[in-house]
């Protein structure tokens, strides 16, 4: 297994871990509690919020502990809008953002905020310029993430600060991916409210924090009611081995910081050439100078995501699509930086972390190449398909990988074979099917075909089928085609396009 994916979460920092066992096994007592075990849990607390704030060149005091980074953004932007009233309320913010910001302005806009969703660049990068243009009168917040999640491309958010301070506006910024990889210094940046999680930069999951300045004070209306902790902005007793890990994971990210940049710097790049290299038709997504260390999001044109993604077997990326039964969701984020569904869908975003070896990112380099190739073979770049069978690391059906892993009937027979093509040229789904007659017999049958690995598998099921059959015989269903395959309902779509192709091979032939 090659984890690449430190984007969406970190190893647990074995320091960090040190520091949570104390209070998971042996130690016990309420933060809040008045006497000896808990001013121990107190103090635990208190040191993790120094070494915080230290990360960021901030105060202990504005340090607010949160359950993750999407409570974080929850309460900065609703704390915010609340208190200041959203009658003729304002704010400006980004298409690119994290969804926790997303869906918390939608959730303020569906309550009658105005809000200006500003487009990136074709790099992912929001400019000054763009902000300061889409502010009004009466702009209360400004919400913009250092550091996008899925590109790595850097906003200036450093730049963008003194310029919204001079005008009295708030800002916010999700600086999840930014923290502990850039270097921060809030005591010079004027940023009022600043969301962290834990879990992205090896510490443990479950735990955040929302920096709150004090000086000028940024003014929040709680959005969790109880005992009044964190100085009435987040009630809840504070989970002390979670805070104390944060801190821990904290110091360690600070003292790191620079040594890992540059390494992971060197190991990104030299990820992106090798794939470079050898595959013709890559899309960088992303700033390819202004973006964080660990992070390289390429789109491969020519090739079906999910097909992509199923034929990485051990390998742990992030791609760009959530694709499920008939709806495919190619990532927002990508869309917005003006790639197409197909390009979305087809991306792959590499997210190197503090274990990554040079070993690792070389053989996952290789792995992608043999995926990408292999994957246009079978869309007609080419016959003879070598494959290595990889890992079902998504549960297909057993019938479905087998075909799918082994397509032995991938391949182009040439124009003396009777062809016949299903699904839309242009569009996800495509299944081409050949057979070369002879004695009345189809003595061979081939398939070439661009989607899903559901796709794939019934080309290789349909060739093999086809080969020793009379042109008269080609009875077959989808539903045929779904019990041989097992395939069910939400991939129904491609025993249908198996049972068109069928069809019109049969046409063919009658023609021919
Ligand atoms: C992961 C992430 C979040 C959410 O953090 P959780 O602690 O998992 O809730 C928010 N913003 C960005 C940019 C992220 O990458």
């Amino acid at each position: 297994m090659i984890y690449l994916d430190h984007a969406a979460t970190t190893p647990l920092d074995p320091a960090a871990l040190q520091a949570m066992l104390p209070w998971l096994q042996g130690e016990v007592g309420n933060p809040a509690s008045d006497h000896a075990w808990g001013h121990a849990a107190r103090a635990a607390v208190e040191r993790a919020r120094g070494q915080v704030a230290e990360l960021l060149g901030a105060q202990p005091e504005e340090i607010v502990w949160t359950s993750g980074a999407t409570e974080s953004n929850n309460l900065a932007i609703k704390g915010a809008l609340e208190f200041r009233g959203l009658r003729g309320a304002h704010l400006v913010t980004a298409r690119t953002e994290h969804k926790s910001v997303v869906d918390s302005v939608r959730q303020l806009e569906s309550q009658g905020l105005r809000v200006s969703w500003l487009k990136p660049d074709a790099q992912g990068l929001i400019t000054v310029e763009q902000v300061l243009a889409a502010l009004a009168p009466d702009t209360a917040l400004v919400s913009l993430m250092w550091v996008n999640n899925e590109t790595g491309t850097i906003n200036p958010v450093e730049a963008l600060a003194p310029r919204l301070r001079e005008r009295g506006i708030l800002f916010h910024v999700d600086a999840v991916q930014a923290a502990g990889k850039l270097p921060i210094d809030l005591s010079r940046t004027p940023i009022d409210l600043l969301s962290l999680s834990a879990h992205k930069l090896y510490g443990p999951q479950g735990v955040g924090a929302l920096f709150v300045r004090k000086r000028p004070r940024a003014r929040l209306s709680p959005q969790l009611h109880g005992g009044g902790h964190e100085q009435g902005m987040r009630s809840g007793t504070l989970p002390t081995h979670q805070i104390a890990g944060f801190g821990e994971a904290c110091r360690v990210a600070g003292e790191r910081l620079a040594e890992e940049g540059a390494r992971l710097a060197a190991l990104r790049d030299h990820l992106q050439q090798r794939l470079q290299q050898v595959l013709p038709g890559l899309h960088l997504n992303g700033h390819p100078q202004d973006r964080v260390p660990g992070i390289l999001n390429l789109s491969f044109e020519g090739v079906e995501g999910e097909s992509l993604r199923a034929s990485l077997g051990d390998l742990a990326v992030s791609s760009g699509s959530a694709c499920s039964s008939a709806t495919r969701e190619p990532s927002y984020v990508l869309r917005a930086l003006g790639r197409d569904d197909e390009l979305a869908g087809a991306s792959l975003r590499f997210s190197l972390g503090r274990g990554t070896t040079a070993a690792e990112v070389d053989r996952a380099a290789a792995r992608v190449i043999e995926a990408v190739e292999t994957l246009r073979r079978i869309a007609g770049a080419g016959s003879a398909v070598p494959v290595t069978p990889p890992v079902n690391a998504h549960g297909y059906p057993a019938a479905v990988w087998a075909a799918f892993s082994r397509p032995v009937h991938a391949a182009d027979l040439g124009e003396a074979a009777v062809t016949a093509t299903a699904g839309s040229p242009a569009g996800a789904l495509r299944l081409r099917l050949q057979a070369q007659l002879q004695g009345g017999r189809i003595a061979r049958a081939a398939f070439q075909a661009y989607g899903c690995p559901v796709t794939l598998a019934v080309g290789e099921w349909l060739a093999g089928w086809l080969e020793g059959r009379r042109p008269g015989e080609l009875h077959l269903s989808a539903a045929d085609l779904r019990t041989a395959l097992e395939i069910g309902d939400d991939k129904a779509q491609c025993a249908l396009l198996g049972e068109d192709a069928v069809l019109a091979l049969e046409r063919q032939m009658s023609l021919a």
